[in-house]
């Protein structure tokens, strides 16, 4: 296949992406159109939570697929009552709602908060958000978030989500007004750069929403369904949320995403909420297949030994090579570069090992979700020897990119 022959230009220009094209995806490792292959520590952005195609997945898909697709969210089916028996039954909440995107599933938990608050609060509508945020696409979402530059583009905003700064409890007590209906905020803020809310922050969040009768919104799209080495990112933390989304995770790669709310908060009446798609027994077998993997406490454990591992050889590459900090929690892990080399090093690792020992053929694909901070986000199954064998590409890609 060669790359200029293909009719990219129907495509809509969205991004800058490498002249790639990527074929075929098993567990870590992704090929490319000539047959190269990546160690994949991107994993679609933190989706993957099994690596790529695996069998869990492609069993349930072969499965459900010529047994029944979409009757319909008007209907009953049995894959979306089991996956939501499965979430309620692990979990501190009673409800489920399907949706297929991170986003989608956030703007639920906006719509069922704002419903909370007219109910019971009322008409109260405001959600504080934090600086540096990150809670989907949609205009909605985009305004809850607080990435730079946001409140800017396709203005106006939807008005309603006043900002605070994480791990700052004065920030956000200081933003509570009677129009206040609740908090939101990621466990671990992702696409910010892996910034973790402090155990004393997250438990001060829950004692300032049940002072103000607030509702407690955890973002768990990045964070859920294994990532931090629990189950669900609340549970690190000990701290239970009224409302909690997931994405994802949760689809370990197929569109598929939740909000979950307890039960005095499930408020929606009928026509309130909906979609298409949400809920369709397709994507829902497949929810039912990851989180029989993820839930398994052997699993679990491994995230754990596996981010600690992570964890422990980047602190030493940076003693190394004289970088910054590194932070995370489980598998969804950051490192400070100290310069603004952090596009350099993902250009290099992915384009330019394919020369050096050991990696004849291969590239590496990391992420660098701010200039100077690459981030770590590998399929929850991936072995202590591929972390080894990333940290070594890294090595190489950092000394390539200060050259
Ligand atoms: C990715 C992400 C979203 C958006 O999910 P989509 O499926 O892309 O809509 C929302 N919140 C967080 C924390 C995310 O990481």
């Amino acid at each position: 296949m060669n790359f200029k022959d293909l009719p990219i230009s129907a495509l809509m220009d969205i991004t800058s992406r490498p002249e790639l094209v990527f074929t075929e995806g098993h567990g870590s490792w992704l090929t490319d159109h000539n047959g190269r292959t990546y160690l994949d520590f991107v994993q679609g952005w933190a989706v993957n939570a099994l690596g790529h195609s695996p069998k869990e997945i492609t069993e349930a898909l072969a499965a459900q697929a010529p047994r029944l697709v979409t009757p319909s969210p008007a209907f009953y089916n049995l894959p979306a009552i089991e996956l939501a028996r499965l979430l309620t039954s692990k979990s501190c909440f009673q409800r489920v709602f399907f949706a297929n995107t991170g986003a989608e599933a956030n703007e639920g938990a906006i719509k069922l908060a704002r419903k909370w608050g007219k109910k019971n609060k009322n008409g109260a509508y405001e959600i504080i958000t934090t600086v540096g945020s990150f809670h989907g696409r949609t205009i909605a979402t985009m305004s809850a978030s607080g990435k730079p530059g946001w409140d800017t583009m396709f203005a106006p905003q939807v008005p309603g989500f006043p900002k605070a700064t994480l791990n700052d409890l004065a920030s956000v007590e200081a933003l509570i007004t009677d129009k206040t209906v609740g908090i939101m905020l990621e466990p671990v803020q992702g696409e910010g750069g892996v910034n973790p809310a402090t155990p004393e922050f997250m438990r001060g969040l829950r004692e300032l929403c049940d002072r103000h009768r607030l509702l407690l919104i955890c973002d768990e799209v990045q964070t859920g369904v294994g990532r931090l080495g629990t189950l669900f990112g609340y549970q690190h933390y000990g701290v239970e949320p009224d409302i909690m989304t997931l994405g994802k995770g949760i689809g370990g790669g197929v569109p598929l995403a939740a909000l979950l709310a307890k039960e005095a908060v499930a408020v929606f009446e009928h026509g309130d909420q909906g979609g298409t798609y949400n809920g369709n027994p397709l994507m829902c077998a497949v929810g039912i297949a990851v989180l029989g993997a993820v839930a398994n406490p052997a699993f679990l454990a491994h995230v754990v030994e596996a981010g600690a591992h992570l964890a422990s050889r980047l602190t030493a590459l940076s003693k190394e090579l004289d970088l910054g900090d590194e932070r995370g929690v489980g598998l969804l892990r950051a490192i400070e570069l100290k310069a603004e080399i952090g596009a350099k090093v993902v250009g290099m690792a992915r384009d330019n090992l394919a020369d050096q020992p050991g990696w004849t053929n291969r590239g590496l694909l990391l992420n660098s979700p701010r200039p100077a901070v690459l981030r770590f986000m590998p399929a929850l199954n991936v072995t202590l020897g591929e972390i080894d064998l990333m940290i070594d590409g890294l090595r190489i890609a950092i000394g390539l990119a200060r050259k």
